[in-house]
């Protein structure tokens, strides 16, 4: 009997609360809209805006820094750095400079090939984890703030 009673107890129970949540439900807020993947051409990546175009094919091509500032394009310098484990005991580096702030906006390990095959890995892994929408997202949001009126 007494347990008899625990089971109604334990089944109202459940109703109850399935009835809430009925109750409770509202209509979902629409999805977004799905984005191109084709719109996601640039972003934010060790310090620099990188930007680049796709192929006929969909291939990322013409990989191009710009000063994360003034969005110029930065002139590229190539350089080396002593460092005793290597045999030269150097490494090769890159030196981007923004020619609009007269300024050096960024020295990177590697010549400039290598730092675009990381680039290019970088655009993959946001590729692969759907980060890429988030980032257009937000690029479409700055824009439409640009545009408004003050
Ligand atoms: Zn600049």
């Amino acid at each position: 009997m007494v347990r008899f009673a625990v089971a109604i107890a334990l089944s109202s129970g459940v109703f109850f609360s399935l009835a809430s949540r009925l109750l409770r439900r509202k209509p979902l807020p629409p999805s977004p809209a799905p984005l191109d993947w084709r719109s996601f051409t640039e972003f934010l990546y060790e310090g620099l805006k990188w930007v680049w175009r796709y192929d006929s094919s969909g291939h990322v091509v013409t990989i191009v820094p710009l000063c994360p500032v003034c969005f110029y394009q930065v002139d590229l310098r190539s350089d080396a750095r002593p460092d005793s484990s290597t045999y030269y005991g150097l490494r090769d580096v890159t030196i981007f400079w923004c020619d609009h702030f007269k300024e050096v906006k960024r020295q990177l390990d590697g010549n400039f090939h290598e730092i675009t095959i990381r680039v290019h890995k970088e655009i993959n892994r946001l590729y692969d984890t759907h980060e890429w929408e988030n980032i257009v997202r937000q690029q479409m949001t700055s824009r439409s703030q640009n545009r408004a009126p003050q």
